[in-house]
């Protein structure tokens, strides 16, 4: 299955595109893990990426597609795939329909996890993150098992945070209506637990 998911930063995109790609075997695409893998092993890329990300800016539109392009024919990827932050603007959902009509290939579904803004404001300003693997906490609703060292993403600090979403509204939320136009879009409530949305989105893949 080739899968986009879309939505709001801090929606519970990478939670639930973990669950997801367990459940379907495919491998999960995230341009996020990308950059933050970029910027940690201090590539050319990397220091790009590194104060756009900081300061919640996006990444230039031709590095994103550059990876993504690379990332999507490898052989891990030709059984299907689960695209995570990326497109983000409709430049790169236009670029990533290109490179899959070259590959002879199609996209099943775009789920957008819909979460308001209010709630995304706090659930951002309580999420940690474990910088030994990633894996993301909430102080409140996931906290982080004893011992295990977090730290406040850059970009999850609260002005970092109102520039995303300020970004998301302006550059990404035009990818709806170009995948609704396709017939691909699922729309799915992202204000539940993460396990209610996970059956959500199983449901609305008819799964
Ligand atoms: P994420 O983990 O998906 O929230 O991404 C973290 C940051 O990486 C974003 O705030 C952007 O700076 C950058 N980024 C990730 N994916 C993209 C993309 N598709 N286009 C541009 N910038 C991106």
């Amino acid at each position: 299955m080739r899968l986009i998911l879309v939505g709001p930063p801090g929606a519970g995109k990478g939670t639930q595109a973990k669950r997801l790609v367990e459940h379907l075997g495919v491998p999960h695409i995230s341009t996020g893990d990308m950059l933050r893998a970029a910027v940690k092993a201090g590539t050319e890329l990397g220091k790009k990426a590194d104060e756009l990300m900081k300061s919640g800016q996006l990444v230039p539109d031709d590095i994103v597609i550059g990876m993504v392009r690379e990332r999507i024919v490898e052989p891990d990827a030709q059984k299907g795939f689960m695209l995570d932050g990326f497109p983000r603007t409709r430049p790169q959902a236009e670029a990533l329909d290109t490179a899959l009509q070259a590959a002879d290939v199609a996209l099943d579904a775009v789920i957008l996890i819909d979460v308001a803004d209010e709630a995304i404001e706090k659930r951002i300003t309580g999420r940690r993150c474990a910088p030994a693997d990633g894996t993301i906490y909430h102080v409140e609703y996931d906290p982080p098992p004893p011992g295990v060292e977090v730290i406040i993403r850059a970009d999850d600090r609260p002005e970092a945070v109102k520039e995303r979403l300020t970004k998301y509204h302006r550059d990404t939320k035009p990818i709806i209506p170009f995948y609704e136009s396709k017939g691909l879009l699922k729309r799915v409530d992202g204000l539940a637990s993460p396990d209610d949305v996970t059956k959500r989105m199983l449901a609305a893949l008819g799964i």
